[in-house]
This record gives C-alpha cells, sequence and structure tokens, in this order.
C-alpha cells in the first residue's frame, strides 16, 4: 500500500484550471522528483496535498486514511510537512524560534523544542543565525530555514518545493546531500525540483506535470528523453 495516494485531484481558479485530476502513488520511503514547467500546477498539488487548499475533486490519503480538506496543522501533525516555494517564515521571530514552532506540534516542552531546533538549524548550517531575526536572511538562508521548520515537525512526508531555487550555487551540494541523508533516515519525499541535474541525480521516480495532468511518471532517465516531457520544455522555451 502507499504511504501517500493522490486520485483525481482537480483544483480551478477561475478559468485557470491548475491541477486536472491528478493521481500519484507514493511508497513509504520512496523520493519522488515533480517537474514541469512554470505554471503546470506543480505548487498547487502540494497546497492541496498539505491542506493550504480544499481540491475541487479528488482526495489524498495518508497511510490509508483520507486527510483530503483538513486544516494544515492537522495534515502536519497527521506528518506531512512541507516547505513553500514563496517563503514565509515569520519575520518577527528569531530563526531558532520560526523553528521551535515546527518542533511545538510534537511537544510541548518548550526546552525540548528548542534542543530539537537548534541541531536542525544545525543540520541545515543555521548555527551562527539562531539568535538572529528571519527577516535580515537571506533567500536561501531562509530556504534552509524552512527546511530545518519542517524537519523540526517530525514528518513522515515531506514536500519540497524548490528549495535549491534561487540559492547561491554553492550551497546546492549540501542541500543535494541533506535531502539524500533525510531519504537515507527513512523520511518519504516529495520534491518540487527545477534543476534537472538535480533531481535526476537524486530522485528514484519522476513525475511530470505540464497544464495541470500528469504526462510521465517514471524512472528518472526515462521521463527526462519521454517526448512529451521535452516538447513541454521547449514549448516554454519557445514561449519565454
Ligand atoms: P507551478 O508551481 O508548476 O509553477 P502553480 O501551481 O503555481 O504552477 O500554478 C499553476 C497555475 O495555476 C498557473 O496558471 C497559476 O497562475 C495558477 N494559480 C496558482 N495559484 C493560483 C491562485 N492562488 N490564484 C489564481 N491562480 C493561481
Ligand atoms: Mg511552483
Amino acid at each position: 500500500m502507499s504511504l501517500l495516494s493522490v486520485s483525481g485531484i482537480t483544483k480551478s481558479f477561475g478559468g485557470v484550471t491548475a491541477n486536472k485530476g491528478i493521481s500519484i502513488e507514493v511508497g513509504e520511503g520512496e523520493l519522488v522528483g515533480i517537474i514541469g514547467p512554470n505554471g503546470a500546477g506543480k505548487s498547487t498539488l502540494f497546497e492541496c496535498i498539505s491542506g493550504f487548499y480544499t481540491p475541487d475533486a479528488g482526495e489524498v490519503k495518508l497511510d490509508g486514511k483520507r486527510i483530503t480538506g483538513l486544516a494544515p496543522d492537522v495534515v502536519c501533525r497527521a506528518g506531512i510537512a512541507r516547505t513553500f516555494q514563496k517563503l514565509r517564515p515569520f519575520q518577527g521571530m528569531t530563526v531558532l524560534e520560526n523553528v521551535m514552532v515546527g518542533a511545538l506540534t510534537r511537544t510541548k516542552d518548550v526546552k525540548h523544542a528548542r534542543e530539537v531546533a537548534r541541531e536542525w538549524l544545525s543540520r541545515v548550517g543555521l548555527d551562527e543565525k539562531v539568535d538572529t531575526f528571519a527577516r535580515t536572511l537571506s533567500t536561501g538562508q531562509r530556504k534552509r530555514l524552512e527546511l530545518a521548520r519542517a524537519l523540526a515537525t517530525e514528518p513522515r512526508v515531506l514536500l519540497l518545493d524548490e528549495v535549491t531555487g534561487g540559492v547561491d550555487q554553492r550551497t546546492i551540494p549540501g542541500l543535494v546531500q541533506l535531502v539524500r541523508d533525510l531519504h537515507g533516515r527513512g523520511v518519504t519525499l516529495l520534491v518540487i525540483e527545477h534543476n534537472m541535474r538535480v533531481i535526476t541525480a537524486v530522485a528514484q521516480r519522476i513525475v511530470a506535470l505540464y497544464l495541470g495532468e500528469v504526462i510521465a511518471d517514471g524512472a528518472p532517465q526515462e521521463v527526462a528523453r519521454d517526448r512529451r516531457v521535452v516538447e513541454a520544455y521547449l514549448g516554454q522555451a519557445y514561449v519565454q
């Protein structure tokens, strides 16, 4: 049985159907990449899985239990954490406090939450920033902060939305290694990634979206060569 089962997810905004009957099965411990040109519906799918949007149709199940339509904090406590493509740290809180918010979903003990937060901040390389305000961080640092906050909730399934996008090139190998380590620890990952080289190197399977639909789902090398996938990316290159 799949750990995460997405079936027939449909979500429209006015005249735009961002997700059109998307179905994806993710097994426990899998690392699945999600690719697709801008506007393909990748972030919307994450919003529907994590409870930030209620889909118009379809359902999401975690470990066989329906979670569709539950509030984000309930979905998070059920075991699904996510990062945002558009960063949303609590600006007026310190870096440490931001991550403690994540840890406090699992413990009421503030001291313990602080220890957990420090540990994750160290794992993502933000030790020196613990006491600074989140608003002073660079884009790359904010991405790592979001990752630490998501990890502090002890997710079974982690949804990463373009963690390497817009960050300093030098930090990419460290982030990729962190994703590999998490996978090695048994975290199930669904990773939206723009950098094809990064995603084909880390993912066990890739799902390609185009205009709100799944156009390919399989081994990274096969999906990268798939005719519809290549055309979808070429189309974008011509349009831009
Ligand atoms: P991706 O993450 O693959 O780039 P998105 O899921 O962000 O794609 O967007 C898919 C489509 O849905 C786009 O056409 C986008 O403009 C539209 N869309 C996404 N979110 C909203 C929203 N909150 N309101 C209106 N349109 C939206
Ligand atoms: Mg997106």
